[in-house]
């Protein structure tokens, strides 16, 4: 009953967006993390490939595995590294590395060295992020440390931005300036990886010369913007549509107590509807009293606590409503649409959190 439709032609047209904001030389990794952010790594992975997407991104070596053995055979950068465990399983399904720790460079390249192979990494470089990477100062004496080891190709330099989706540039700028140095300093060194990057979504779009020639959007391939101020800019498409059906409704006189805790108690003689999703498909409790669904294109509230797989929403407001009828909780309907901007801001997150957090329970449909 509760679906998750997920329009590849709306991920066609965000690809092309973001392309047109790319140097044409640029190459292309598409994000594909988290279940390409909860659409479904594969399928999605899939079309960004016929799409020409150069690279694929995942965060972790089981990502990386996960779309090899769906046939996805376009490099493949795992952004958060290798683990020490995972060295022998990424040159099996030949996936490319972040590096960023001299006793990981180590072991891969004990490993490949072992296999007779070179294996292509990427430095991962901490301009100002403050997460993972190699401190922009201490690069150099890292890939110095990195180059002598034989079985190790240094194929890119990537960093990323903390604050690249925000109105001010300057800290962005900053990052920046540190890469450049860093650029600077390998060029110094001799060493000249066809690689370099650090441009996030929100970078393509407000920082063009962070785009190097390596690009690595996530988020805007999904629709969503990462900040409001970017809506001017592109016009995207929301790929999720995540909807379910009435399941159950009901007339209640006033005064009665909806869900758990009876948080709500209504007003007037109302009509309550039943929808079946709940926490467990990642319809987040902290929507309980705060949501809004659509319904014959009209918003509505949730009312009560949300339960592990059930929202009740009041449609005493909406005429001819019935069981079976159509509710979108995140998408569009008859020309509203609810994005999942807007939840996260309903609950105090932003859109990544919301699309990643839709359940496995919820059936992904392809559409176009
Ligand atoms: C998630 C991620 C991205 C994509 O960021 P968006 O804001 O979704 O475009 C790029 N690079 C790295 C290292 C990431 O972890």
């Amino acid at each position: 009953m509760t679906t998750a439709e997920i329009d590849l032609g709306a991920l066609d047209h965000n690809y092309h967006q973001l392309r047109q904001l790319t140097y044409p030389t640029v190459k292309f990794l598409a994000v594909v993390k988290a279940d390409a952010y909860g659409h479904g790594a594969i399928p999605v992975s899939k079309r960004l490939e016929e799409l020409g997407a150069d690279f694929l991104g995942v965060a972790t070596v089981q990502e990386g595995i996960e779309l090899r053995n769906g046939g996805i055979k376009k490099p493949i950068l795992v952004l958060s590294g290798v683990y020490q465990e995972e060295v022998e399983a990424a040159l099996d399904y030949h996936l490319t590395p972040m590096l960023y720790r001299w006793d990981i460079a180590e072991v891969l390249a004990a490993a490949a060295s072992a296999r007779g192979i070179k294996v292509p990494i990427h430095i991962k470089v901490d301009t100002g992020m403050g997460r993972i990477g190699v401190l922009f100062e201490e690069v150099p004496a890292f890939v110095n440390h990195v180059r002598k080891l034989e079985n190790l190709e240094i194929e890119g330099i990537a960093s990323h931005f903390s604050t690249a989706d925000e109105k001010s540039a300057s800290y962005a700028e900053e990052q920046l300036r540190r890469f450049l140095q860093v650029i600077e300093e390998m060029k110094k060194l001799g060493i000249h990886p066809p690689f370099y990057h650090i441009a996030n979504s929100a970078a393509v779009v407000n920082l063009p010369a962070a785009q190097f020639t390596v690009v690595r959007p996530g988020i805007m391939l999904y629709g969503s913007y990462p900040s409001t101020s970017l809506r001017d800019k592109v016009s995207l498409r929301q790929v999720m549509c995540w909807k379910s059906r009435i399941a159950d409704l009901k007339k209640v006189p006033t005064g009665y107590p909806i869900s758990y805790g009876r948080t709500f108690v209504t007003q007037r003689p109302s009509l309550i509807a039943a929808i079946p999703v709940g926490y467990a498909d990642g319809y987040n409790r902290l929507l309980s009293n705060r949501g809004e669904v659509l319904v014959k294109g009209k918003r509505t509230p949730v009312v009560g606590r949300v339960c592990m797989d059930w929202t009740m929403v009041d449609v005493t407001n909406i005429s001819g409503v019935e069981v079976g009828e159509e509710v979108v909780l995140m998408g569009g309907q008859l020309g509203d649409e609810i994005t999942p901007e807007e939840i996260g801001e309903w609950i105090g997150t932003n859109s990544y959190e919301i699309l990643c957090s839709v359940g496995k329970r919820v059936q992904r449909i392809y559409k176009g």
